[in-house]
């Protein structure tokens, strides 16, 4: 159990319009801060006014990139109260991505614990409007000044949060998704499944090249072969073939996706056959061709449920069901939002109720 310090805005910002919040812009009045220092572990947790930061020019993250992030939503029901979907996953997958980067674990029940307790202040920044939610950021950084290359003997676990608007303000639209063939985002052993930085800086040329041909995304192969289909930018990735649904195994080249991991055993409880075996993208391409290529969406917590409408991979350009959001696919993305937004019962017990 973490001992919470409360220090409570005099000045609250002026909340924005609901019906413009759009991903990212808008930040809340608080931040939940805590401490680790070797040696004496996390201490000093507190919720403190939303401020910018004071640390070392020098400080080991803004060098080396030592970090560790996290996101999620909570979300507001139809009868006023608040709920998260699967935080403890979230949790897990700190702990994961901290292990690899060497940074501090946070146990779960203290990662929830600290997620609850900044929603609960936060509780007048959950928009209510159709669609939207509160973004939480939780991440950690390395703050010791220091320029050799090693772990840092401090680091900060902070939460921000910020409103955001419907991801799909005219209705769901499918993408077109460039399948990259020269970059590569992950190689076994390194940090492809952690959520850290450095994957993100390094998706950037990839990510620009695309928007520079016109697609809005990228389909990452398999780093070592460029053969086998792995994710989409910040997304993991479904394929339907002949009625049975293909996504990339998480072997640590993969990020292990909290909607990805909710679609599976959604699926199978539908009868559905899942196969997390490797899927080469020539097999995909060419069940595009013969017709047999269904359906195709990403998955992740911004977007839930993105429909892909179309695959570009070297000279071949693949239209997915005439670039219509498929059936299955609003079949999950409605389950989905409706379980997360409080509109369906929650079967499945993914929900944590804050207020
Ligand atoms: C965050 C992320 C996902 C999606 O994860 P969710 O837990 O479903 O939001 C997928 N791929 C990458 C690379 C990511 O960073």
């Amino acid at each position: 159990m973490l001992n919470i310090r409360y220090e409570l805005t005099k000045t609250p910002k002026t909340k924005p319009d609901q019906k413009n919040l759009s991903f990212g812009k808008y930040y809340t009045d608080h931040m939940f801060v805590m401490d680790y220092t070797e040696g004496k572990g996390w201490h000093d947790a507190r919720i403190v006014p939303y401020a910018p930061l004071s640390i070392d020019p020098a400080a080991m993250v803004l060098h080396y990139a030592q970090e560790s992030f996290e996101g999620l939503k909570a979300y507001r029901t139809p009868d006023g109260s608040i709920q998260l979907f699967r935080p403890e996953k979230n949790a897990e997958r700190m702990i994961n991505t901290n292990k690899r980067m060497c940074l501090p674990a946070l146990p779960v029940e203290d990662f929830v614990q600290a997620v609850k307790a900044f929603v609960e202040v936060e509780k007048d920044w959950v928009p209510s409007e159709p669609e939207t939610s509160l973004y939480i950021r939780p991440y950690v950084i390395s703050t010791e000044p220091h320029l050799g290359v090693r772990p840092s003997n401090t680091y900060l676990f902070l939460i921000i949060g910020s409103p955001v608007g419907a991801y799909y303000e005219e209705g769901m639209n499918p993408v077109k998704i460039f399948v990259e063939d020269e970059y590569v985002r992950a190689t076994p052993g390194g940090t492809g499944f952690t959520k850290c930085g450095g994957n993100y800086a390094a998706s950037l040329a990839s990510q620009i090249k695309a928007h520079d041909l016109g697609y809005s995304q990228v389909l990452w192969l398999d780093g070592v072969e460029r053969k086998y289909v792995e994710e989409v930018g910040s997304m993991n990735c479904f394929f339907k073939i002949d009625g049975t649904i293909y996504t990339a195994p998480t072997v640590g080249t993969v990020l292990p996706g909290v909607i990805r991991m909710s679609c599976i055993e959604l699926l199978k409880k539908w009868g559905y056959t899942v196969s997390e075996n490797r899927l080469a993208i020539k097999d995909l391409i060419q069940a595009g061709k013969d017709g047999r290529l269904e359906e195709v969406f990403g998955t992740g917590t911004a977007a839930v449920i993105s429909p892909v409408g179309e695959l570009r991979y070297e000279d071949d350009v693949i239209t997915v069901n005439d670039f219509k959001t498929g059936e299955l696919t609003q079949k999950l993305y409605d389950t989905l939002t409706g379980i997360q937004w409080g509109k369906i019962p929650d079967d499945m017990g993914w929900t944590t109720k804050v207020l």
